[in-house]
């Protein structure tokens, strides 16, 4: 058993915390916010490849407690015509099918069910360097707390501290190409089934929505542009975002105007942002995983899913091969081919080089669960030493 440090409580963090525990290790989790944040956050989409892997870690009722079913999905072109409506990919099974939940909800449902299973997690605890030493790694926090373990995993996310404190883990994440404003709306001006996700391909923005059981519109849109400026004046209020997206809407005859003129303030923009391929993820006793190793632009919508399958893969890797640095490379060498096709689509997309499938599944292997990523994420099933990771 070893005693492994997991930074950050998001989605990567919480889930291998459970994973790693499962595995029979000794779990400490330490989360900058001094609390769970449910409102925080974008919404988003799990989709059957990251329920599956909830599944190998028992957390399926967690989480399906949270959130809402999505069953179907239709695709208008931008006259506002349906040009496909086609049932989603584990639509059948209620442990399997796509899940549209807050960010925050998500985190707060996995942390409850770490500390349930009785790891220790602690909030308001940010890491600010590390010390990673041939006998064991320490984590300093900015409280002037420290924690020692045999391996630290950086789940810290897109501005990971770990990944920056850390020097041969060096890399910044870079600009997609693209804003993605995203926002809640109470009620819908269109008639739709709940139930259904609906893309809209706008003739200068890539829209989406879905209404949730209560009635509200969750929505996005991803728009080509520089990024925001940091610090500048622009996009300080919800009333100055949806100004700016407004008039590329407004080109089209979807609903996408309508829902947004009618969100009232909770219009929030980021920018799309990615890791470079080949960002280095490993050094002595640490690891980093999820959107700290490999945040895509959300365009594929796979981010979370990916953290979830991340940790699935890595306590595995760790429960089947005993010295760590080993477990390290396998876990890589399963992962990497996966993570970076998603970043390469994605991010394909966001620059407008890559059109996304007419079923609306925007990366090979999204809503297709092939059999190699069934048997790479089954926990009974060991990851076959030497084989080629999934994509
Ligand atoms: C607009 C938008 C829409 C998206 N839509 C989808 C979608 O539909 N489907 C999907 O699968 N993905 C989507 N994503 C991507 C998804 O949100 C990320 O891939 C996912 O959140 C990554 O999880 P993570 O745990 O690696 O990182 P995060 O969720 O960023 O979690 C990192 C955690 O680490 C904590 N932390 C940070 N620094 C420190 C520190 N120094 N010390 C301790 N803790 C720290 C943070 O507080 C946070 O809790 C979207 C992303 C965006 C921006």
């Amino acid at each position: 058993m070893a005693r492994i440090l997991v930074i950050g409580g998001g989605i990567a963090g919480t889930a291998a915390a459970l994973g790693l525990h499962k595995a029979g290790h000794d779990v400490a989790l330490f989360e900058a916010h001094p609390d769970t944040a449910e409102d925080i956050g974008a919404f988003l989409t799990l989709a059957t490849n990251g329920m599956r892997a909830l599944a190998q870690l028992d957390a399926t009722d967690a989480v399906t407690a949270v959130g809402f079913p999505l069953t179907s999905l239709r695709l208008l072109d931008s006259g506002g015509t349906e040009v496909t409506r086609a049932p989603l990919a584990g639509a059948h099974d209620p442990a399997l099918r796509y899940r549209c939940l807050r960010r925050g909800e998500l985190n707060a449902a996995l942390q409850t069910e770490a500390a349930r299973r009785g790891m220790a997690l602690r909030h308001g605890t940010r890491l600010v360097s590390v010390d990673d030493r041939p006998d064991g790694v320490t984590a300093h926090f900015a409280d002037g707390g420290t924690a020692t373990g045999d391996l630290l995993i950086g789940a810290d996310g897109l501005n990971s501290a770990v990944r920056r404190q850390v020097a041969a883990l060096a890399a910044q994440p870079r600009y997609a190409g693209q804003r993605v404003f995203y926002g809640y709306t109470d009620g819908t001006p269109a008639a739709d089934d709940t139930g259904a996700i609906t893309m809209v391909r706008g003739s200068e923005s890539a829209f989406g929505y879905t209404v949730s059981p209560t009635g509200e519109t969750y929505w996005f849109a991803r728009v080509a542009g520089d990024p925001l400026p940091t610090g500048g004046p622009a996009h300080r209020t919800a009333a100055d975002r949806r100004e700016e997206l407004l008039p590329v809407l407004r080109r089209d005859a979807t609903p996408a105007g309508d829902i947004v003129a009618a969100c009232a303030d909770r219009i929030m923009v980021v920018d799309a942002a990615e890791m470079p391929l080949g960002t280095p993820w490993h050094v002595g006793r640490v690891l980093l995983i999820g959107d700290a190793a490999h945040a895509a632009s959300p365009a594929t919508g796979q981010g979370a899913s990916m953290a979830l399958e991340d940790a699935v893969v890595l306590a595995k890797a760790l429960r089947d091969t005993p010295d760590p640095g080993t477990a390290f490379a396998v876990y890589e060498q399963h992962r990497r081919p996966r993570v970076e096709h998603n970043i390469t689509v994605s991010g394909g997309i966001s620059r407008g080089t890559h059109t996304p499938a007419r079923d609306g599944s925007a990366a090979p292997g999204a809503s297709r669960v092939d059999d190699a990523l069934i048997r790479q994420l089954a926990w009974e099933t060991p990851l076959p030493a030497g084989a080629d990771g999934v994509r």
